[in-house]
Formats: C-alpha cells, structure tokens, sequence
C-alpha cells in the first residue's frame, strides 16, 4: 500500500509510465524482423541509434499496445490521478509517440523524453508515487525513488529482485492493484 507521502493532494498521485515494452509491445515488432535473445537489455544485436532511424520509428509506430493497459491506465487517470509517460525513445519519436498514444485510447498526459538512466532523477523531483517500467536498469533505481515499481515480466528482466519492485505478467492482472489504489483513495 502506497504511504500518504506519494499522494499528490488528498488522493491525487502522479504515475510514471514507460512506453516501449510497458505499455507497448515493441519486442514483439522487434523479433519480426530481428533476431534477437530478448535476455540482455538494451538488445546487443541491435546497432546504437537504431530507434532514430527510419526503420526503427517505423517499427515504434507500428508496435501494438499490450493488452490491458489501456484500461488500468484509464481507470487511473478517471479517478483524477496524473498520468506521465516517460521514455528513453529518441526525440525524433516525439510526433509518433503523441500519435500512438491518442490513437490506442491512452489517457492524455506529458510525454517526457530523456536519456536512459535519468528517471530516477526525475521521478524524485517530480513527485512521482508509482511507476510502471520494464527497463532493470531504470526500475532499480526508480524504486529508490518513488513509492513503487510495477514491471512488465520479460526474460531480461526475470532477475531482478527489488523490495519495491513488483514484476507482473499482464496488465488484466494489474486491474486488481489499481482498484486497490483507489479504494486507498476513498480512504483518505
Ligand atoms: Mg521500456
């Protein structure tokens, strides 16, 4: 259960949410085309800049939401908290990114672009209560930071174990936590 010290307002909280491979299913458009392990992130058979280039945007644009977190985000956002998308996508993804959110139904909110390993940072400055990341890196030194970190299972990230770190299977399943935040909500 979230302390009162991450509620923004009574009952109000800002929510971080990654974007590839935590709401988006970019690794699936990836082994279309690529072959990668998926057990090292970032993916060492990938060639730096890859996501700047015209075929990575394109693969970025054409990724499909994983399944549900459209509605737990809703859910979230419809209860008044602040929802935050935070990514570590190229600037040059800005248009897209904005694009694919509003087209898949997410909830509006900043889209926030920095370079890996600067969400620690941010969040601590920001507020930020809860964070939905899937990036080991990023999500161990997020947890220091805010209240808790959800993170979508994949291979390379089955080894993390962290006290605030909660790995999850599918977003369905997160249904059951978001009530339970605004349960918390009414609470207070
Ligand atoms: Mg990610």
């Amino acid at each position: 259960m979230l302390a009162s010290k991450w509620m923004e307002g009574p009952g109000r909280m800002r929510i971080g949410v990654d974007i590839c491979n935590t709401i988006a299913n970019v690794n699936a458009e990836i082994l279309r085309s690529y072959d990668v392990s998926l057990e090292v992130y970032p993916f060492p058979e990938l060639p730096a800049g890859f996501f700047s280039t015209p075929e990575g945007l394109t693969l970025l644009a054409r990724a499909k939401p994983l399944a549900g977190a459209v509605e737990v985000l809703k859910n979230y956002a419809l209860h008044g908290h602040e929802i935050i998308y935070i990514t570590s996508r190229p600037v040059i993804a800005a248009n897209i990114t904005r694009e694919w959110l509003a087209v898949h139904g997410f909830p509006r909110g900043s889209i926030v672009f920095l370079p890996r390993g600067y969400k620690k940072v941010f969040a601590t400055h920001y507020g930020i209560g809860l964070f939905f990341e899937d990036d080991p890196i990023e999500a161990a030194g997020l947890q220091e930071a805010v209240g808790q970190v959800y993170m979508p299972a994949w291979p390379y990230n089955r080894n993390v174990r962290e006290r605030y770190i909660q790995r999850f299977t599918s977003w369905k399943d997160m249904q059951n936590h978001s009530d339970c935040h605004l349960r918390l909500r009414m609470v207070l």
